[in-house]
């Protein structure tokens, strides 16, 4: 089944564009947000499954809130990123965020900000930290934003539970 078999709205798109001018994560992205349409429109799945916007999207709806024709984009969105997994065509980088938010919750129940920062750069071999990013990491920890400690853990047996259901087939 392609995407625009499972997704038909995407050829109410007529692209205006109003989801990229709303996106705070295009500058970001390999295809825009109304590209992304574009090619699903034209069936050029495998374009949009190697792209990285899925993984940069931040899933904050401000496309779909501003689309005229009421796509729901940001569900799209998902979709691409666990066909892309699913089919081994996401780099090994890009879904790393979401694997290690995921642990974080399990581990915690909540997301330690701190910790998720350093998984994160441990497995994305990325772990040179800029001067810029020490200086805002400290400023952050001064002001409170970033807790040194993770706290206690919640809803351990509701947690173990619905990962469970997760992990089974
Ligand atoms: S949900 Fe994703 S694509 Fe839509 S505006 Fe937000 S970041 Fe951009
Ligand atoms: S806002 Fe909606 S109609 Fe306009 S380009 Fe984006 S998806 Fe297409």
């Amino acid at each position: 089944m392609t995407l625009r078999e499972e997704f038909p709205e995407v050829l109410r798109c007529y692209q205006c564009m109003s989801c990229t001018l709303g996106c705070p994560m295009a500058q970001e992205m390999d295809l825009l947000p109304h590209e992304v349409m574009g090619a699903v429109q034209l069936g050029r799945d495998e374009e949009v499954l190697g792209s990285s916007t899925p993984w940069v999207c931040a899933s904050c709806e401000a496309c779909a809130t501003r689309c005229p024709n009421e796509i729901e984009i940001v569900q799209l969105m998902d979709a691409i990123r666990r066909r892309a997994v699913q089919q081994g065509m996401a780099s090994e980088r890009e879904p790393e965020l979401h694997r290690v938010f995921l642990k974080e919750i399990e581990r915690r129940g909540r997301v330690h900000e701190l910790s998720l920062l350093l998984e994160l750069k441990r497995r994305t071999g990325l772990f040179k930290i800029s001067v810029d990013e020490l200086k805002l990491g400290l400023k952050m920890l001064l002001k409170g934003k970033l807790k040194v400690f993770p706290g206690v853990k919640r809803g351990g047996e509701e947690l173990k539970r619905l990962f469970a259901r997760r992990e089974s087939p």
